[in-house]
């Protein structure tokens, strides 16, 4: 189909695009999710402000021994860095996952996590990582917690007209993503983000983020806390006994309910295990 006639408008800086996103509109980054959404006519915005060209707003740093990445840093561009591959590999992991060659050359990790769709996998891997969502409007900067960020449905802490600049979260070595995907797409029918420390090959804390099952990206924590003290050898039981938790499960054409519920302790225990394996 064909979209609703809009205007278009090249930001040529974060401030820029604030301006020209005051008035209405939406920002466009690589454009993989609103631009479908748009031709369906789902989704109708009058002005697409162009942020993919906004200097410095992409690029992958350090910050005060944390990481950094710019809003529209492409998947390709996370999948592939050799940084984030030594510091943080769960993330260029997931990267890799996504879509196909195409949509991990324009997707952005920005795009990604603003548009919120319950199968993306960038929202888990944030909740894992209990990243921050760098973020600025009219109002100036802001940050919000990743747990606080994904409300709902398609529902995140984003008010009009502002934009995402950057994530920040501490690099974890512990930590792997484990999906299972939907054929054609690729998106997360399941997808498991599993951050650990560990001390003497024992878990002392576990973070994990889940995506494809429910409305949104959640934490599982009966799950955390049960794999607290666990060791390789014991984990994946732990990981089954405690994955009953009552969580209201997406039913769709691509999986039921009850598959999903089965599904989650498979792939939570694969990204553990794995994790594991990576903190030794
Ligand atoms: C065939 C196909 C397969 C896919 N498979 C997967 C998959 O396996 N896993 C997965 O996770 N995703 C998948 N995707 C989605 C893909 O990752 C998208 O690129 C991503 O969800 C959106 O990023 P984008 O940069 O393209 O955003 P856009 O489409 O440009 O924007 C999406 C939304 O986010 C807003 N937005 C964009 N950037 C910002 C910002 N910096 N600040 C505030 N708002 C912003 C826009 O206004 C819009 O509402 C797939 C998409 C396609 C088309």
């Amino acid at each position: 189909m064909i979209p609703v006639a809009f205007d278009y408008e090249r930001a040529t800086s974060v401030d820029d695009a604030i301006a020209k996103l005051a008035g209405g509109g939406k920002a466009l980054a690589g454009g993989h999710s609103i631009v479908p959404l748009m031709k369906l006519r789902l989704s109708e915005p009058g002005k697409l402000v162009d942020i993919s060209k906004i200097p410095g707003l992409s690029g992958i740093r350090e910050v005060h021994g944390q990481i950094e990445i710019g809003a529209t840093t492409t998947h390709s561009e996370i999948a592939g860095s050799e940084q984030l591959r030594a510091a943080c590999p769960m993330i260029a992991e997931a990267a890799s996952e996504i879509g196909d060659p195409q949509v991990r050359n324009r997707g952005t990790i920005g795009g990604s996590i603003a548009h919120a769709d319950p199968a993306a996998d960038f929202p888990a891997v944030m909740l894992a990582l209990e990243a921050d969502i760098l973020i600025k409007g009219m109002n100036g900067p802001r940050t919000v917690k990743a747990a606080d960020f994904f409300r709902g449905f398609y529902d995140v802490d984003l008010h009009t007209g502002e934009i995402i600049t950057a994530i920040r979260f501490a690099p974890v070595r512990s930590a792997a993503y484990a999906k299972l995907h939907q054929r054609a797409s690729h998106y997360a029918i399941v997808g498991a983000a599993v951050a650990l420390e560990l001390a003497g090959g024992t878990i002392q804390r576990a973070r994990i983020g889940l995506t494809g099952a429910t409305s949104c990206a959640i934490r599982l924590p009966a799950v955390e806390t049960a794999l607290v003290g666990k060791s390789a050898a014991d984990a994946g039981a732990a990981v089954q006994q405690a994955s009953v938790e009552a969580i209201d499960l997406n039913a769709d054409l691509h999986a039921s309910a009850e598959y999903r519920q089965a599904m989650i302790p498979v792939f939570v225990r694969r990204a553990v295990e794995r994790a594991i394996n990576r903190g030794v």
